[in-house]
């Protein structure tokens, strides 16, 4: 069988990116100028922790995992992990937290090279984490707590969850308010709950146009790929609880809206329907976008992109939805439902196969460790593909082997489909 072959494509421009772009070095500037001038408290929070919380108690909030993630990308992190690994940090722990580290020790970041004038990472008077989705962050927190002598407070949730029962809710929602008095005694104000049901309303507003971004996908052919994704989701992230978040995401559900009105495919000639499953690889995301979109195949869904999607927030009920949204997240979940979970998405996207990525630098979000892909392939009779790599740390991953294999996949998918 031969694959038709395409001219290169990459990234099909969304014309909304612009404004994306703005709002985040916005986002960094306003850090920058706080972090400066002292005008305003900083928190720093894991990616999935109670931003709201935070926002609402008077803080601006940066997230270490995203600039894990720009590390990734602008391919820094592979010289600075062997910085952290000098100092005990093992090389086979999370590799945002190693490269993170290292670019501190060196005093280099890509948020100085991206935005001129800007020192990198604005210095924290508290950080914030919650275990939901690894201990690794409660680790990493802990080195800056040591580094500025200031707080790490934060929330230890239950892992490897099926059913979310009162008791998890409970006693989540009882380590977020205990938070509070922290939070208050740094920020110098008491918590304005009317403020804390503003935010966590933005916030679900922010989630509900996002899932509605990531929905799209499921259009055949698809406006949208996991690779725009993974740029796209810069605000779900970082702005979540705030109006310009808002405002970005209906920006750019109008775009892919029209997009599919007027039938553009994100991947021209979309052959193949490809879901992933796991970290992205972002020192990579270009090459393996232009490899797919040459072999006719979008990668349109993913589990990681919906890691921001919290629906179960609710301003009426802050701390308990808070609760129950940052709980019962995909990488919470026990075995059981994560297989259950994927039956719904493969039915939504109506995908031809999965990819799995096996993040060797994080195993809490690498799901084909115990039988999960095999398991899935076997009962919906579709082939997967699992891709050695890892998040941030390139030594770990082998372009030619994984060009093989994308290559040989998708034969396989075309034979199987006859196309
Ligand atoms: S989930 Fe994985 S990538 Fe994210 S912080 Fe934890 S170990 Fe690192």
């Amino acid at each position: 069988m031969k694959t038709e072959q395409r001219s290169p494509q990459t990234f099909k421009k969304i014309n909304a990116s612009k404004q994306m772009k703005e709002i985040m070095e916005l986002h960094f500037r306003e850090l920058d100028e706080a972090a400066k001038t002292k005008s305003r408290k900083i928190a720093w929070c894991t990616s999935v922790g109670p931003a709201e919380l935070l926002r609402a108690a008077g803080f601006l909030v940066f997230f270490p995992e995203n600039h894990g993630a720009m590390l990734g990308s602008t391919r820094m992190a592979t010289d600075l992990i062997p910085l952290a690994n000098a100092i005990g940090y093992s090389p086979d722990i999370c590799s945002y937290l190693t490269s993170d580290i290292g670019s501190y020790l060196k005093g280099s970041s890509p948020i100085s090279k991206a935005y001129p004038g800007l020192a990198g990472p604005p210095r924290p008077d508290v950080l914030v984490y919650n275990t939901n989705q690894c201990r690794d962050v409660q680790d990493w927190f802990n080195f800056y707590g040591r580094e500025f002598n200031v707080p790490v407070i934060g929330i230890q949730t239950h892992r490897s969850i099926g059913e979310i029962t009162k008791s998890h809710i409970d006693s989540i929602s009882s380590q977020i308010k205990a938070l509070v008095p922290t939070l208050e005694e740094i920020s110098g104000k008491k918590l304005d709950y009317d403020e804390l049901k503003r935010v966590v309303g933005l916030s679900r507003q922010c989630t509900d146009l996002w899932k509605e971004v990531l929905r799209i996908g499921a259009h055949r052919p698809s406006p949208l790929t996991f690779f725009d994704g993974t740029i796209q989701m810069g605000p779900a992230v970082v702005l979540r609880g705030e109006q310009r978040a808002v405002d970005y995401y209906k920006l750019l559900l109008t775009e892919l809206q029209q997009r599919v009105t007027d039938g553009v495919a994100a991947v021209d000639g979309e052959k193949f329907r490809l879901y992933w499953e796991g970290m992205p690889v972002w020192g990579k995301l270009r090459e393996l976008s232009t490899q797919f979109a040459e072999l006719n195949a979008c990668v349109l869904a993913s589990t990681y992109c919906s890691s921001w999607v919290f629906t179960a927030l609710d301003p009426d009920d802050p701390f308990d939805s808070m609760a129950r949204a940052y709980t019962e997240l995909f990488i919470v979940r026990d075995e059981a439902y994560k297989e259950k979970y994927f039956e719904a998405e493969l039915d939504r996207y109506k995908v031809d196969g999965m990819i799995f990525h096996d993040a060797k630098t994080c195993p809490n979000n690498s799901n084909s460790r115990y039988g999960l892909h095999e398991r899935l392939a076997k009962k919906f009779n579709m082939p997967v593909l699992v891709i050695n790599g890892d998040l941030n740390d390139l030594r770990c991953y082998s372009e030619e082997q994984t060009r093989t294999n994308i290559e040989a996949f998708i034969e396989q998918l075309a034979e199987k489909n006859g196309r």
